[in-house]
C-alpha cells in the first residue's frame, strides 16, 4: 500500500510526434518518436494523393 507508483510511470518513455514535435505521451526522460493522429491522417492523405507509379507492364 505504501509503494509509490513511480516505477511504472518512469519506465515509459516520452513519446513525441516525429512530424510536429507534439508530445503524445508524457513519460521518462527517454524520448521515443511516434506519429500523432492528425499527422497520421495527413500522411495517409498524402499517400493517397500521390500519383501511382506507372506499371512497367
Ligand atoms: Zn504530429
Amino acid at each position: 500500500m505504501d509503494k509509490p507508483m513511480r516505477r511504472g510511470y518512469l519506465s515509459r518513455p516520452t513519446v513525441i510526434c516525429a512530424w510536429c514535435d507534439r508530445v503524445l505521451v508524457t513519460g521518462s526522460s527517454q524520448v521515443s518518436h511516434g506519429v500523432c493522429e492528425p499527422c497520421a491522417d495527413a500522411f495517409a492523405r498524402t499517400v493517397d494523393e500521390l500519383p501511382r507509379h506507372p506499371s512497367a507492364a
